[in-house]
């Protein structure tokens, strides 16, 4: 049996490679700006660990992978968003 690859990405914080569907994906969306799971643009894989997510170094990381300036809010808005989907982990499946 054949077993379908699963898409793989690499986290900007441990430099680890997991499953996309196990990965917060951070794109910086041509219209919308700065998109958490969504839009079209560069993007950048973050893992749910607490480690790599509250790393004090991740504002430079994710500035650096997206090629752009990150607003002092969006460290809040993004753990607030990452907690949100440690709370309901792989909803439906
Ligand atoms: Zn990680």
């Amino acid at each position: 049996m054949i077993r379908q690859n699963p898409v793989m990405r690499i986290c900007i914080s441990c430099r680890k490679t997991y499953d996309r569907k196990n990965l917060i994906k951070i794109t910086k969306d041509h219209k919308q700006g700065i998109l958490f799971q969504n839009g079209m643009g560069r993007s950048a894989y973050i893992c749910k660990s607490k480690k790599c997510y509250s790393d004090s170094k991740i504002k430079k990381k994710l500035q650096k992978a997206l090629k752009t300036s990150l607003e002092t809010e969006f460290i809040d808005i993004f753990e607030k968003e990452i907690t949100s989907y440690n709370d309901y982990p792989n909803k439906g499946i």
